[in-house]
This record gives C-alpha cells, sequence and structure tokens, in this order.
C-alpha cells in the first residue's frame, strides 16, 4: 500500500490504482488515485533514504480538474 499526498483532501491518502512510471530524469514514480476523492495523485520514489525533496514537489496543475485518462 503506498500513501502520497492529496491535494483535494488536502493530507495524506492511500493511493489507488497505483501504476511505477520511470519519469524522463530516472526517477521512479507511483501514479494512481485518492482512494478518497479519486484525484490523480503523483508520487515521486527517486530518493533513496527518504530526503525531503519529494514533500516539496507539487505538480504544476492542481486546479481542481479531473485528470483526463491518458493512454
Ligand atoms: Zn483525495
Amino acid at each position: 500500500m503506498v500513501e502520497g499526498y492529496c491535494v483535494k483532501c488536502k493530507t495524506r491518502k492511500e493511493i489507488t490504482d497505483g501504476v511505477e512510471e520511470t519519469m524522463k530524469n530516472g526517477r521512479l514514480a507511483i501514479k494512481g488515485r485518492c482512494a478518497t476523492c479519486g484525484t490523480v495523485m503523483f508520487k515521486i520514489l527517486g530518493s533513496k533514504g527518504g530526503s525531503a525533496a519529494a514533500a516539496k514537489a507539487a505538480p504544476p496543475e492542481s486546479s481542481g480538474s479531473d485528470a483526463q485518462p491518458s493512454s
């Protein structure tokens, strides 16, 4: 089970339907949905040992609209 920060709930929530993705910079991330409200969440796993970098990584487009089903 993976947890991430939901911008809609404004707290940490369980990520459902999580899919591992490798970003262009080589970092591993999990893309999924908030178990509570269904908002798309993106958790970066790239940091080893748990640095504080992931906490500041906020997606630029979080205007409250639902994400489009890509692919
Ligand atoms: Zn949520």
